[in-house]
């Protein structure tokens, strides 16, 4: 049996005489009816063009046979295996053609195929013979170790006395309830769920076997020195990358921008947190830490300043940077290792969002494995991502990339923090999802696969703003804005760095005192401005905020990444099609039309309507949005946001001894009017933006009180809008809506 199993081996033959008569007794026909006895599935195509999109689109063709006389149409043969070339370098190519014109095929050209079949000499059989042979080694060779050994096991299906119980799926069959959950998901993914007691498949923990094969070839493909697959998630790829460098009392520099899981490493380790404050601009954008935060003397005020430190001259354990920034704001990531080697001896980059760096020139050197790399000098580096959020794997499939520096990373040492973290029993199609995640990006076709997702975004960019001209022209009404560098005959947009780096001198980006050149914004995350607040962070007398397009795309099944008050962020992912951002783009312009027909509220949001008709059955939609502008104006959210996140927070504990708290029932829940001055036992979070305004153990001040009360007063408003914060428990009272969170009692 084959790797591809299930299905008949695909052969695509592109020769102009392949329609010819049917039946007709062409050399051609006779290697497709060979082909075909072999049990092999041909895909015919006669013109060079469209055989290109027919491979595009067929990722299960498995060999090629060309003929090498392709007519003077279109293109010539030599650039169509150049092409294929381009986006997989492994396919066997045939080139059909006879012997006496086997001098006009160049050596280099033949170096790029298998070789040629003589269609005229060679027997049918012959031919299909040898055409099987490769197809077979070539869909051997694109499949990754652990996902290969684990199929082939699964066929073999022994009969198991192991776990997991259900017995590759047969216990389910035994009740109504299983068999219909056996059945929806179908039989393989019950055999190839397999407990760690099968040897063929290696060990995740100790990496051995296919297993850690997998991760060798996946560190290869990702620049790294040692890869290790997780299989819960980057939430506990960071939580490994934390016991691993921390301990109790240590300093570790986060940036505020975290994912939680960070928080929990602190917590879990017993580290003490300092910070390095991102900036943001009015629309709530974050811009990035200033690489000034990055010199040793500033840290060193930093740790002066922090009460909870006491010996002051103790070295930095860790450095944790998001990059990409939520907003797709990526670093350079050089100039940081320079800086940090002086500073610290590990730098991880929280890489949840942008494990495709490595795959695609535009981010060089912008990414945690890039090439630049001092190992006598630069401190270790670490990458966590999420495989499953923007390549192709499961959810909780992520990755940690290993690169070591001055201070070398010992493997051995680093698995007992990967073990504790890590079930003894992993899931093994995760696993399998993420080494083929890896095998996908490997070589030209992940470079291929990133560069679709690029030339997608800029389509889609350049569509926007091209409406958005044509509107003005029209009547010169309001339109949605993309948050990028204004484009021009001399900055143009395209798939080079330089089209989308920070300059200080540029205004669209809202920061102010950039350094050139230290951050990019990365073009396949897409954020949309809808009309309301200025560049400065005074409002607009109207404005469109952007919660109520997110609901009106989230109810044509269209969602978004993140929703701002005035902006909604995009990603183009390797899935994202054409057909999709079409689908967003028509859903726009939809908008765009209703909204300005001033329809009723009910029209665009009948459930809302019917479930608060006091608050909405009356309005238009003019009228709401401008309700819900005027509501935010009042509030001056820009400010308020700007406000709560530039102030320095002020720690009265540990985020452990918080947490030490919550175990002995020491803390209680108060509403926001009586938290000023309280020290928070959790974490603070309001989506958007998604970034901590308080960490657990520190004091809870005037600016975060107005901003959680800005966010209360928006939920109370407009039900059925609201807002997100972790940590904040909201309550129907008698008099609406209030917001409670857990504080600490003191003594
Ligand atoms: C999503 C996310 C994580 C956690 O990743 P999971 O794979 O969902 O566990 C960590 N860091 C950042 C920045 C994230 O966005």
């Amino acid at each position: 049996m084959t790797s591809s199993a299930n299905h008949n081996p695909v052969v695509h033959i592109v020769d102009p005489d392949v329609n010819a008569a049917s039946g007709a007794e062409t050399a051609v026909h006779q290697i497709i009816e060979a082909l075909n006895e072999q049990g092999c599935q041909v895909i015919a195509s006669t013109h060079p063009q469209e055989a290109l999109q027919t491979f595009h689109g067929h990722t299960e063709i498995g060999c090629i046979l060309v003929n090498w006389d392709l007519g003077k149409k279109g293109i010539s043969t030599e650039k169509y295996i150049r092409e294929v070339r381009e986006r997989n370098e492994l396919i066997p190519i045939f080139i059909m053609t006879e012997k006496h014109r086997l001098e006009e095929i160049s050596y280099e050209l033949m170096s790029l195929t298998q070789g040629c079949i003589w269609k005229m000499e060679d027997t049918p059989q012959f031919i299909a013979g040898r055409v099987e042979r490769a197809l077979h080694r070539y869909l051997d060779g694109i499949t990754p170790p652990f996902f290969k050994e684990l199929m082939q096991y699964t066929r073999e299906y022994k009969y198991a006395w192991h776990t997991p119980g259900h017995m590759g799926g047969l216990a389910f069959l035994k009740s109504p309830t299983g068999r219909l959950f056996y059945h929806f998901f179908g039989e393989n993914v019950f055999r190839a769920d397999l407990s760690v007691s099968v040897p063929e498949l290696g060990s995740l923990m100790e990496h051995s076997g296919v297993n850690g094969e997998a991760e060798r070839q996946a560190a290869k493909i990702f620049n790294a020195d040692q890869t290790y697959f997780v299989t819960n998630g980057t939430s506990t790829a960071n939580k490994i990358v934390g016991c691993a460098c921390l301990k109790r009392g240590d300093i570790v520099l986060v940036d505020r921008n975290c994912h939680k899981s960070l928080q929990h490493a602190i917590t879990l380790t017993g580290a003490i947190p300092i910070y390095l404050i991102p900036s943001r601009n009015a629309y709530g954008i974050i811009g990035g830490i200033h690489p000034e935060e990055f010199l040793l003397k500033a840290i060193q005020e930093t740790v002066r300043k922090c009460p909870l430190i006491r010996n002051k001259k103790q070295k930095i354990k860790l450095t944790v940077i998001t990059n990409s920034t939520y907003d797709g704001l990526i670093y350079d990531v050089v100039e940081i290792k320079q800086r940090l080697q002086k500073v610290c001896d590990n730098v991880m980059f929280d890489e949840a969002w942008y494990a495709y760096a490595h795959f695609h020139p535009i981010y060089h050197d912008r990414f945690a494995m890039c090439k630049t790399h001092d190992e006598t000098k630069h401190p270790n580096i670490f990458a966590t991502q999420s495989t499953h959020k923007l390549l192709a794997a499961f959810s909780q499939g992520s990755m940690i990339h290993v690169r070591s520096g001055q201070n070398k990373v010992d493997p051995d040492r680093f698995n007992e923090a990967f073990m504790m973290h890590t079930s003894t029993s992993p899931q093994y199609v995760i696993i399998a999802s993420l080494d083929v995640a890896a095998k996908m990006m490997e070589g030209k076709a992940g470079r291929a696969l990133i560069q679709e997702s690029i030339d997608e975004a800029l389509i889609f960019r350049k569509k926007i703003v091209q409406m958005a001209h044509q509107i003005k022209k029209k009547d010169r009404s309001w339109w949605f804005s993309v948050w990028q560098p204004p484009f021009t005959a001399k900055r143009k947009m395209n798939d080079q760095p330089s089209s989308w780096l920070l300059k200080a001198k540029d205004r669209w980006h809202g920061y102010a005192g950039l350094q050139s050149d230290f951050l990019m914004l990365d073009p396949i995350k897409v954020t949309l401005l809808t009309p309301g607040v200025n560049l400065d962070g005074s409002m607009q007398a109207s404005g469109l905020p952007a919660p109520i397009v997110s609901k009106f795309l989230m109810n044509r099944g269209i969602v978004d990444e993140k929703t701002g008050f005035y902006s909604f962020l995009f990603l183009f992912s390797i899935g994202v099609t054409q057909g999709k951002s079409s689908f967003l783009l028509s859903s726009l312009s939809l908008f765009k039309k209703l909204f300005d027909q001033n329809v009723p509220f009910a029209e665009l949001f009948p459930d809302l309507a019917a479930k608060y008709p006091e608050k909405y059955a009356h309005l238009r939609m003019q009228e709401f949005a401008q309700t819900m502008h005027q509501h935010l104006k009042k509030k001056d959210i820009a400010k308020t946001t700007l406000k709560v996140f530039s102030q320095i927070a002020e720690p009265k504990m540990p985020p452990y001894e918080a947490y030490e708290h919550i175990v002995d029932d020491k803390v209680q829940e108060l509403p926001l009017q009586k938290l000023l001055g309280k020290t928070a036992a959790v974490m603070l979070v309001p989506y958007p933006p998604g970034i901590p305004i308080v960490m657990p153990g520190e004091i809870i001040t005037k600016p975060v009180l107005d901003y959680l009360s800005a966010f209360e007063d928006f939920d109370r408003a407009f039900p059925g809008f609201e807002t997100e914060t972790h940590g904040i428990v909201p309550k129907q009272e008698e008099d609406g809506l209030r917001y409670y969170t857990q504080v600490i009692i003191h003594k």
